[in-house]
């Protein structure tokens, strides 16, 4: 069966003693407590290497937010998938939609950082989802369909069933503003379904999708509650331990 995942994404928050802090705090709350999902943290790159020799990585899974799309050479401040591993970290997120827009990431480049970071052994946090003038024109199924396949589809059945996907519709990110659970439950049933006519039921089944977009403690059980919603990638909320933990335990 797929994982029940929580996942926090940090952004470009907190410096290195207040993202360690952070780290450790949720880690000591998470020792002292069963809980019924994955649990991973999303920080920036220079973070990584501290956070994961401070937490235990197998209670707390670490991410970076991003990768490079190259493996190795002369491409000034980047950090590739391979140095992500090094840290300990075993997550990377790949294709938020802030990468998409303010960095002008491609489908193409994005499924070169998605096989780099299974090279190197790291799970991706695949983000995607549709701007506000798409969903408003019914074209929200065409463009996650399409950001799908122009950057996950030429993997094999194997590597694909390492994918963790994330449904951001871009309108409810950081914005307060949720997709309702109809609206969640509607587009991760049509993604599940694009990946069984892709990879077959049994792939389509295992793959964890998760929603983001202004998740946060009061609406998280809701959310959670449709069968096609397997947890969250969730940006503010996952900043004060009581949030993310508020949204932790809604499973
Ligand atoms: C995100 O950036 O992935 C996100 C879901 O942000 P927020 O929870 O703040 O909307």
């Amino acid at each position: 069966m797929r994982k029940k995942i929580v996942a926090g994404n940090w952004k470009m928050n907190k410096n290195l003693q207040e993202g360690l802090e952070l780290a450790k705090n949720l880690d000591a709350v998470l020792a002292n407590e069963k809980v019924n999902c994955d649990v991973i943290i999303g920080t920036p790159f220079i973070h990584l290497a501290s956070v994961c020799a401070a937490v235990d990585t197998q209670r707390l899974g670490v991410a970076a937010e991003n990768c490079a799309d190259h493996a190795s050479g002369a491409y000034t401040g980047e950090v590739s998938a391979e140095m992500v591993k090094s840290t300990g970290a075993n997550y990377v997120i790949l294709g938020h939609s802030e990468r998409r827009a303010y960095y002008g990431e491609t489908p193409e480049m994005l499924k070169t950082k998605v096989e780099l970071a299974l090279a190197n052994g790291l799970t991706p946090i695949f983000c995607i989802g549709e701007v506000l003038e798409e969903r408003k024109a019914g074209e929200h199924f065409n463009v996650v369909k399409a950001q799908i396949e122009g950057s996950l589809f030429s993997l094999s059945a194997e590597d694909f069933g390492k994918i963790i996907l994330a449904y951001e519709p871009v309108w409810a990110i950081g914005t307060g503003e949720t997709a309702t659970p109809e609206q969640a439950e509607e587009i991760h049933a049509y993604i599940r379904g694009v990946l069984a006519e892709k990879y077959g039921q049994e792939v389509a089944d295992n793959c964890s999708i998760l929603y983001g977009g202004s998740c946060k403690p009061s609406n998280a059980k809701e959310l959670f509650a449709n069968p096609n919603v397997d947890g969250g990638l969730i940006g503010g909320a996952s900043l004060k331990v009581e949030d993310f933990m508020g949204i932790v335990r809604a499973w």
